[in-house]
Parts: C-alpha cells; sequence; structure tokens
C-alpha cells in the first residue's frame, strides 16, 4: 500500500512552546486515519502547517511521493490537499446550488465568463447538482445557505471542498456543533467516500472517530503517542493515561 502522505519530523513553535513536536506521520492512500488528543495538543496547529497556512520551523511534508513543504496553500489545492471550507467562508445569501457551482468553477480555474461556451456551464451546474444529489443536501438546493441549520452547513463545506476533487482531506472536527442526527449523517457521509478519498480526520467524537478510522494516531503535548487500530488504541494505558488520568472513557 502507498501513502498519500508523509510527515516527517514536523516542528512548530509558537515562542517558547513547540506546539508540533518533531511529528512523523504516515496517511495511506485511501485510508481514513483519525488524529485525537486532548485539548490544545496540536492538532490544529499540524493541520494548518498541513495545508500551508502556517509554516513549519523544520521537518518535511510529501504529497504523494512530492516535497510540499514549501509549496504555497493554493498550490498544495491544485497538487490535491483539500479541506474543509469553514462555515464563514460559505456565501450566506446565495444558494447551497450556487455554493457549490463556485466551489466547482474555482477548481476549473477561476470565473466563467461572458462569452464561455453553454455546454462549459452548463457542465459546471450539472457537476454541481450530482454532488448535491450525493448530500445530504438534495432537498435543500435551492436554499440560501443563511437558511441552513448548523449541520446543513458542516455538510455544505465538505460537499465544497470535495468539489475540489482532493487526494486528500483534511478535516479538523467536521462533528463539532452538531447534534446526534447530524452526527450520524455526517458519518454516513464520509464513510461513502471511504476509498475514493484519504483522510485526515481530526475528531473529538469518539464514536465519530471508532466508526470510521482504520487508524488513529494520538496527539499529546505535540509528539505522537502512537498509532494503532481502533482496539489497540482503546487498550492502550497510555491513551487512557494522557485523556483521562486513566479513567475508562474512551469507548
Ligand atoms: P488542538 O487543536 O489540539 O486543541 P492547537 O493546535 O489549537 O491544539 O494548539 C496547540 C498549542 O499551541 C496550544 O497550547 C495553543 O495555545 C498554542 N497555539 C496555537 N496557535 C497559536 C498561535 N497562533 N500563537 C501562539 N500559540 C498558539
Ligand atoms: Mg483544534
Amino acid at each position: 500500500m502507498t501513502s498519500i502522505l508523509n510527515v516527517e519530523n514536523l516542528v512548530k513553535r509558537f515562542g517558547g512552546l513547540i506546539a508540533t513536536d518533531h511529528v512523523s506521520l504516515e496517511v495511506k492512500t485511501g485510508e481514513i486515519h483519525a488524529l485525537i488528543g486532548p485539548n490544545g495538543a496540536g492538532k490544529s496547529t499540524l493541520i494548518n502547517q498541513l495545508c500551508g497556512e502556517l509554516t513549519s520551523d523544520s521537518g518535511h511534508i510529501q504529497l504523494g511521493g512530492r516535497d510540499i513543504s514549501h509549496d504555497s496553500p493554493e498550490d498544495r489545492v491544485h497538487l490535491g490537499l483539500g479541506r474543509t471550507f469553514q462555515i464563514t467562508s460559505l456565501l450566506e445569501d446565495f444558494t447551497v446550488r450556487q455554493n457549490v457551482g463556485i466551489a466547482v468553477q474555482a477548481r476549473d480555474g477561476g470565473n466563467l465568463r461572458i462569452w464561455d461556451r453553454v455546454t462549459k456551464r452548463r457542465a459546471l451546474w450539472d457537476e454541481a447538482d450530482a454532488r448535491i444529489a450525493d448530500s445530504g443536501l438534495a432537498s435543500r438546493a435551492d436554499t440560501l445557505v443563511a437558511d441552513l441549520s448548523h449541520g446543513e452547513k458542516k455538510q455544505l463545506e465538505l460537499v465544497m471542498a470535495l468539489a475540489g476533487k482532493p487526494r486528500l482531506l483534511l478535516l479538523d472536527e467536521p462533528m463539532a456543533g452538531l447534534g446526534h442526527a447530524e452526527s450520524q449523517e455526517m458519518i454516513g457521509l464520509l464513510d461513502s467516500l471511504r476509498g475514493h478519498v484519504s483522510m485526515l480526520l481530526v475528531e473529538h467524537d469518539m464514536d465519530a472517530v471508532f466508526a470510521l478510522a482504520d487508524r488513529i494516531s494520538v496527539l499529546v503535548y505535540g509528539q505522537i503517542l502512537m498509532t494503532g487500530t481502533a482496539d489497540q488504541i482503546r487498550n492502550d494505558p497510555r491513551v487512557r493515561e494522557a485523556y483521562l488520568g486513566g479513567e475508562d472513557e474512551l469507548c
């Protein structure tokens, strides 16, 4: 099995704090790899280093065998690195369909011009419609984003990220703020993508992690404590200790 992501000895310092402390991590092609750890462990920092929003102090990041450590965030997107859009980047006064159309268009390189062929426009909207039909938002295509529930907005973020056709999708807490039913829907949506897109999934909801992850890495104080299957993680005393002072909550 090849790997889509290889992180080697990655470091990020904020003043005297080492937020990412020589992290090495591999995501195999097709894998859903969860990254868990207590608050402040450095999960979001690592995601931001991977997508290029934060510059690393040292170490290397390879995407599909290519070193992207020094590429801009935009170049990383073009090389196949996707991350969920933040809710704040959704266009509230536009419909779901328009938002997805814009994401498809962005991937294909900018603005459609007035003289662009009708067929090209039709292809764009056909793709947007197909992506919406495959999501949980099929009945909401013509709804303004402002009128969506929080859970629907999180789904829309994911649909828009997928419109970029990423090879690896970085997800920072996609279940945050979702109710039980909405979480279940998001889990179903992510599960349906298994094998089509590799994922690095940061998530606190352990039900979601155990339902989705092929492998799990545990980050504590900026260091990878261990990587393993759900069973290995669940039964590891160091993981329990790191999370709960030994209490049994990881189930
Ligand atoms: P997590 O996502 O696991 O909760 P973060 O990556 O947000 O953790 O934070 C890791 C550590 O780095 C924390 O101690 C946090 O306070 C610190 N940190 C994160 N971003 C910054 C920043 N921009 N400046 C200074 N310290 C930061
Ligand atoms: Mg975080």
